[in-house]
């Protein structure tokens, strides 16, 4: 009997976990991309260092993620079977060294991608897995039992057949590393239900003032709670040209963007209640912005966005300010272009998905990492649900009964 045959569409690290669970368990497998090479996206992400899971508690880790009706058992199931223990150990065995840093994420010692990807790599060609470069699908079809894919290569276009496929297309951010979001038109042609692909984990648009950005552009605003509806996160921010970057704002992205409106909230000095503020104020009679300024110990940043709300306002009180301080708001543009963000919210649809990640009416077709719609905030969450959901589609698509 021959063997199964998978292709594996995206040599991403969901793409490429797939393509070796697939081949370790008796299988045939074929990884294709639209890229000269795999993993280019894995390679960016390693440029800071690779941030590939978090070390916490394993109940804290799973409630990072969220996504239109993300199917909270069915996910955690998947995260399970592959968790933060299972990738470091799945690291050790490639000969990759991992540590866990003070914030709790855990890198390789070397920290960069680009060791981990090419034992990772060296490791599957042993496996006799064939890659096939410069290979973008651009449709498929069901043909009875079997699967048939259209590439287009260099070589012109190229129908191949296989028993199942796993798609890894990626999200929608960093083009340039193939990750284009190109695939949602063909899935959308083929009746597969896709919520737009948006910007997570990223920056946002604020129509600031000319002036106002002249003096704080680059400035750092520290130890402030940022709230969006009833969600709020501790951190830092920093005032930019176009906007405001920064941990809080990228993890309150889902919140954010459930807003009618989307705006942030922020308190400027949690450690003071008003009433405290407002005691030390006492006796301020004139100049209270300056006063304000001096006795809050409030930083320039801060000072100035203070000085513009009150730019055109006359008669305010202490009570104002102090309340102002506690709860600045800012009305917020747009999330920041997709193109430039670290990842993508959206994705296949999860109603599309039975629980092996095969689209429930395209049999022998799955649907792994980021092109399925779940986000996470950045911490190494991304890269442990990219592998999980290979690993989870790979053993799937492979086993005997299905
Ligand atoms: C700057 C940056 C830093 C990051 N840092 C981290 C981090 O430290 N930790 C973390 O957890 N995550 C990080 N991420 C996110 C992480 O890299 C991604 O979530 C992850 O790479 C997604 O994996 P994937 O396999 O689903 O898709 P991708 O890695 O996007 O791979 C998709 C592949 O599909 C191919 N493809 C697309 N369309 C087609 C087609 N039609 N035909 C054939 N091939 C196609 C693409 O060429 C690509 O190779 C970072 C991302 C960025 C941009």
């Amino acid at each position: 009997m021959s063997k199964r045959h998978i292709a594996i569409i995206g040599a991403g690290p969901a793409g490429l976990k797939a393509a070796e669970v697939a081949v370790g368990n008796g299988c045939t497998v074929s990884l294709f991309d639209a890229m000269p090479s795999s993993g280019r996206k894995f390679l960016v992400a390693g440029k800071s260092g690779l941030n590939i899971t978090h070390d916490e508690p394993w109940e804290h880790f799973l409630t990072k993620y969220s996504g239109h009706e993300l199917p909270t058992n069915q996910w955690n199931e998947i995260l399970n079977q592959f968790d933060n223990t299972a990738l470091c150990k799945w690291a050790a065995e490639l000969g990759i060294e991992t540590f866990t840093a003070s914030s709790g994420k855990v890198f390789p010692k070397e920290m960069k991608a680009a060791p981990l990807l090419r034992r990772w790599i060296e490791k599957m060609r042993r496996l006799d897995v064939q890659f096939f470069y410069r290979h973008q699908v651009i449709d498929f079809r069901a043909n009875g039992n079997t699967v048939e894919v259209t590439f287009s290569s260099p070589a012109g276009d190229d129908v191949k057949s296989f028993d199942k496929v796993i798609f890894a297309l990626g999200g929608g951010s960093w083009r340039k590393t193939g990750s284009t979001g190109e695939w949602v038109a063909l899935f959308e042609k083929l009746d597969i239900a896709v919520n737009p692909l948006t910007s997570a984990n990223c920056g946002w648009e604020v129509d600031w003032d000319d002036t106002f950005i002249k003096e704080t552009e680059g400035k750092p605003l520290k130890n402030l709670i940022v709230r969006a509806g009833a969600q709020s996160r501790i951190g830092e921010l920093v005032i930019t040209r176009y906007g405001l970057e920064g941990g809080p704002i990228y993890r309150l992205g889902p919140a954010i963007r459930s807003l009618t409106s989307p705006k942030v909230s922020i308190d400027f000095k949690p450690s003071h209640s008003e009433e405290q503020l407002i005691a030390k104020m006492e006796s301020a009679k004139r100049n209270l912005l300056h006063e304000a300024k001096l006795r809050w110990k409030l930083n320039p940043a801060t000072y100035a966005l203070l000085q513009m709300h009150y730019k055109e306002q006359e008669g305010y009180s202490v009570k104002d300010l102090a309340r102002t301080i506690k709860s600045y708001s800012i009305d917020l543009k747009k999330p920041r272009p997709i193109d430039e963000v670290i990842s993508s919210a959206g994705g296949v649809k999860w109603s599309e998905l039975d629980e092996n990640l095969m689209v429930k009416n395209f049999p022998n077709i799955y649907c792994v990492g980021e092109m399925l719609d779940w986000e996470a905030p950045t911490g190494g969450y991304l890269l442990q649900a990219c592998f999980a959901t290979g690993s989870h589609a790979g053993k799937a698509a492979s086993s005997i009964g299905n």
